[in-house]
């Protein structure tokens, strides 16, 4: 399968309006690997009106039908596994190994949802009275625009297409500037699935585009709904701009994720959770361990473990197969990273670990960084780190670490590490996120609602909620129907 590098609109492959192009650059080399089409608003609206074209025949297919062809998806997928997590390990650098996970993680959506369209139930609700009926059905809403992050290109744009194609609705998909190439051969994979033309619609573009055609998908009046995943800031700005054509809006954006080690854990589950947690991806997941707590008669014991796992910990790039923690997405990543632990240690945070760059890697590696004695209102607490940073701080009483974990306009995921029930149900109850791991620090899948609350956003991602998102609830009355 050759890496597809133009837009892909109802079936077909074009260049960008005027021809333009956008680099692909590898973090690891700062190699070039391609010239993309950077389209614009115009190809951004052919693309809109392709998918409405396409969405009639759509959702007049049976659940089934539409699940036989997710199901050719996720063989097309899997059969070609290798090669996108290549070309997503080229683009986004994350290691190779963890982009196989994430084409069987985005396969694992595609399996789900299509059993789970056929499961889109209405109900039947008691008439009010003789002669009524009165029932609710579930409909597609239409035409859903995807605007999807770099740091999972295909897994974010997997939960989102799984549902959508699931409900009945087409789709036009806008990847992020770092990594089109993931997108843009996904398409190809849908194109040999034998998906129809225009039920998925890709408009790769650079940073210079990302407004117009992010204004174009939010203001259409063909478009029903946007779900977005990214920035909080971002975000907000999008919901924004849906109000217009009042669009359904789903928006899973970032976190501050606490992750607390209490007195009786297992300290080495707890070490092995928090090294999953924080160093996947190289930090960059929404859903990482951002504040980490740990209670002081165990502080001693946990740290001496983790120090010893960090350091086991392999940098390197992201090809290279014993590689763990590989290069940060771009330039403006990594400064972003090397501001918040200066000034987190300015702040009066101690540096126990890591701190700098890998610069005999090249200038886009880090390393697996630990803080310790890190304070409420320090940098590396009040922001979403993004990079492999473990701040830590010490804690004394149980009240404290959830009052100090809700403390946050976020409400993404949280974790906690005990064995003692009582303490591991009040966790489940008080921490003010929509996901809480307890000895768990691995939430996301296929089967259960990924989501946010608060600044982080609203929606469900995955489960039976997951195609929600995509359908309306028509409620329809009979009146004057012949009692029985
Ligand atoms: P990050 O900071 O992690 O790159 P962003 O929220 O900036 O997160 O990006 C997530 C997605 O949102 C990407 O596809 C990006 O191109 C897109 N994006 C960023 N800014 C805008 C915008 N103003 N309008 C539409 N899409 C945008």
């Amino acid at each position: 399968m050759k890496v597809p590098t133009q837009s892909y609109i109802s079936g077909k492959w074009f260049d960008s309006e005027l021809a333009t192009t956008f680099p692909v650059i590898n973090p690891a080399s700062g190699d070039i690997i391609a010239e993309v089409a950077d389209c614009g608003a115009k190809l951004t609206s052919f693309a809109i009106e392709g998918a409405a074209d396409a969405f009639p025949a759509w959702k007049q297919k049976t659940a089934k039908e539409r699940g036989e062809i997710l199901l050719k998806i996720k063989e097309v997928l899997l059969k070609n596994a290798d090669h996108v997590a290549e070309i997503m390990t080229k683009e986004c650098g994350k290691p190779l190994k963890e982009s196989r996970v994430e084409v069987a993680f985005s396969a694992s959506f595609f399996d789900w949802f299509s059993a789970e369209g056929r499961r889109a139930y209405g109900e039947t609700i008691p008439p009010t009275g003789p002669g009524k009926a009165m029932i609710t059905i579930r409909k597609p809403v239409g035409v859903a625009a995807f605007i999807t992050p770099w740091n999972f290109p295909l897994g974010m744009l997997a939960r989102k297409v799984s549902a959508s194609l699931a409900a009945g609705c087409t789709c036009v998909i806008k990847p992020a500037e770092d990594t089109p190439l993931t997108a843009l051969a996904f398409a190809q994979i849908c194109h040999d699935a034998g998906v129809p033309a225009g039920v998925v619609n890709v408009v790769p573009c650079s940073r210079k585009k990302v407004v117009d055609v992010g204004d174009m998908l939010c203001s259409h009046r063909k478009v029903a709904c946007l779900s977005f995943t990214g920035s909080t800031a971002v975000g907000k700005s999008l919901y924004a701009k849906c109000s217009s054509t009042m669009k359904r809006v789903h928006m899973e954006l970032g976190g501050n994720a606490p992750f607390i080690v209490f007195n009786d854990a297992d300290i080495d589950l707890a070490v092995s959770g928090l090294i999953a947690s924080k160093y996947r991806n190289s930090g960059q997941t929404c859903i990482t361990a951002n504040k980490i707590l740990v209670q002081s008669q165990i502080y001693d014991k946990f740290m001496d473990k983790l120090l010893q796992a960090v350091t086991k910990l392999k940098v390197g790039p992201g090809l290279e197969p014993d590689t763990d923690v590989a290069a940060i997405i771009n330039d403006a990543q990594i400064e972003r990273i090397e501001r918040i632990v200066t000034e987190s240690i300015e702040q009066g945070a101690t540096l126990l670990h890591g701190g700098v760059r890998v610069s005999t890697l090249g200038p886009r590696f880090f390393q697996p960084t630990i803080l310790t004695n890190v304070k409420p209102n320090v940098a590396a607490y009040e922001e979403e780190i993004f990079g492999p940073v473990a701040a830590i701080c010490k804690f004394e009483s149980e009240d404290d670490a959830i009052k100090f974990a809700n403390d946050t306009d976020k409400g993404l995921a949280a974790y906690a590490y005990t064995n003692n029930l009582r303490l591991s149900w009040k966790l489940a109850d008080s921490l003010e996120f929509g996901m809480v791991g307890i000895n768990e620090p691995i939430v996301s899948t296929c089967e259960a609602p990924f989501g946010g609350i608060k600044n982080s956003g609203f929606g469900k991602e995955g489960s039976k909620h997951g195609l929600d998102e995509y359908t309306y609830l028509k409620y329809v009355a009979y009146g004057n129907q012949i009692p029985s």
